[in-house]
């Protein structure tokens, strides 16, 4: 039977719990565990997939194409969990299939409630993970923040299934904020306090409390936290502030946290350092031999979290180069205004990722015509790869006005069109052609050169397609159409032969990148970044 390990947060929000679930994912695998990871969103919405970046970050996409919060990137980068849409877990989607449920007459004439009736959806959405995915740990985050209204119909759940599990089958961990008050010069844990009383009040007490700092937690405030939280001493584990997410494994193992974990559920592991990922990942982050500028050019580049895989994949790419990447976020708005020059002049690479509507996409498609004159690396993904064929379109088979029938429906060259089935589409939600789809490989390509192989799966979130029509044209006039969904013909990737790298791709591939074993595309990239500064 699997155990359990329930993460809740407490006095703000954004303080890494994602990182510290993945990070304790990463030492209990390396351990020997079989783990498996869920995140609870407590928002209405059914999936993520409606909401903008700007309100929630980046929309992570699972194998099966399920559009999720961006934590299970962080899951899936961290550990080897094999994520679909169930270990996504939202108020939206308990209510929809309790109401369902209830349409159906299911529930026999009673009086449908929030307890029992949704808290037991949680329950049983909680134990089917655990169950389907064979997994000797589920670690599950509970996202929000401990006191918010939405989120206490899951932390009743995970109350009862704690109790209804029984000692050695479930602890809890509290993420909390101890703050540094510079004015005082001292470190509070007076929130702490307030959070975990917050907690208690609804019947959970925690096992394990993380405490993120700015400043070394010294032992008298371990003391305080110890004794007013009512946990052991050595269950308050420190997270200093790190450069790298990536260190935090290796932090919260030297504090302990695995150790103590496995211990409370009494787990059969051996004790086992993380020798490999240091030495893969951490030691290259730390004191790499080399340096490239790189800019990302997107639209939603002022929300930290809108781009958070591409940024983290770049990182990767970045890592299996021996190389530390310096990312210029360039507004594609700020190039309409003020020129491309001021903005690229100077970086070795240029990526353009996904996104939709109209807005910025002039700006993309001067960043494109830039890269591709001056031969800078360039990387295109989704949108990135629709904006490079408009430009290929325009500049160099002289389509005037060429466009994607997604920013003007006239247009009299729509290079990029909806597939027939797309238009029949009326509902929003989980519509898009999403998740694994293969892909063939042309030899000979850039694109083979990345994965050397000839059948490759890569996972997809769009509506809009390259518009075979004018595929004879193109090739005419240079571009390379080496990537290719075999079932219907659909161009998956389009390179250029004389340009040193230029790569655009209909999936993304950010989704399937880890910091130790960077995706081929964004390795080849950085490769060629780093050889545009440095020579091959
Ligand atoms: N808006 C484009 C489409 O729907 C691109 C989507 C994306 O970049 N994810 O096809």
């Amino acid at each position: 039977m699997a155990k359990y390990i329930f993460v809740t947060g407490g006095v703000v929000s954004s303080l890494g719990k994602g990182i510290s679930a993945a990070s304790l994912g990463k030492l209990l695998e390396t351990r020997g565990l079989k783990v498996t990871l869920i995140k609870c969103d407590p928002y209405l919405n059914v999936d993520a997939g409606t909401m903008n970046p700007y309100q929630h970050g980046e929309v992570y996409v699972t194998d099966d194409g399920a559009e999720t919060d961006l934590d299970l990137g962080h899951y899936e980068r961290f550990t080897h969990a094999k994520l679909t849409n169930a270990n996504n877990i939202t108020t939206g989607k308990i209510y929809y299939s309790v109401i369902t449920k209830e349409r159906k007459g299911d529930y026999l004439g009673k009086c449908v409630q929030i307890i029992p009736h949704i808290t037991d959806e949680i329950k049983d959405s909680i134990k089917r993970v655990a169950h389907q995915q064979n997994v000797d740990v589920v670690i599950v985050e509970i996202g929000g923040t401990v006191g918010d209204i939405e989120s206490l119909p899951f932390l009743e759940a995970i109350r009862q299934l704690k109790l209804e599990l029984g000692r050695d089958y479930a602890i809890n961990i509290h993420v909390t904020l101890v703050p540094y008050i510079r004015a005082a010069g001292e470190i509070k844990t007076k929130p702490t306090q307030h959070s975990v009383g917050t907690l208690r009040e609804i019947g959970i007490m925690p096992d394990i409390i993380i405490c993120r700092t700015e400043k070394e937690l010294n032992k008298e405030s371990r003391e305080k936290i110890a004794l007013f939280c009512n946990v052991d001493k050595e269950a308050v584990i420190p997270a200093l502030d790190v450069k790298s997410i990536y260190e935090v494994p290796q932090m919260l193992h030297e504090e302990g946290l695995d150790r103590l974990a496995v211990r409370l559920l009494n787990l059969k592991c051996e004790e086992k350092e993380l020798t490999e990922w240091n030495t893969a990942v951490v030691k290259v982050v730390r004191s790499p031999s080399k340096e490239v500028p790189i800019a990302v050019v997107g639209k939603y580049i002022a929300h930290q979290d809108a781009y958070k895989s591409i940024y983290e994949a770049l990182s990767h790419g970045g890592i299996a180069n021996d190389a530390r990447l310096i990312i210029k976020k360039v507004d594609s708005e700020d190039i309409e205004k003020h020129g491309v020059v001021k903005y690229l002049g100077d970086v070795k690479g240029v990526l353009v990722p996904g996104g939709f509507g109209h807005r910025g996409i002039e700006g993309k498609i001067a960043a494109i015509q830039y890269s591709r004159e001056k031969k800078i690396p360039f990387f295109g993904i989704c949108l990135g790869m629709q904006t490079a064929v408009i430009e290929f379109a325009r500049n160099v088979c002289a389509l005037t006005k060429a466009n994607s029938t997604e920013f003007d429906k006239a247009t009299k060259f729509p290079v990029i069109s909806l597939l027939e089935e797309q238009k029949k589409i009326k509902d929003m939600g989980a519509s898009m052609r999403l998740g694994l789809y293969e892909c063939a490989i042309a030899k000979g390509s850039k694109a083979y050169q990345a994965y050397r192989k000839e059948k490759i799966q890569e996972r997809h979130r769009h509506r809009y397609e390259f518009n075979n029509k004018f595929k004879e044209a193109f090739q005419k006039a240079g571009m390379v159409f080496s990537g290719t969904y075999p079932k219907g013909e659909l161009a998956e990737i389009v390179e250029l032969r004389d340009h040193p790298w230029f790569v655009g791709c209909q999936f993304h591939p950010e989704f399937k990148s880890k910091p130790d074993n960077a995706h081929p595309l964004f390795r080849e990239f950085i490769n060629a970044a780093v050889c545009a500064k440095y020579g091959c």
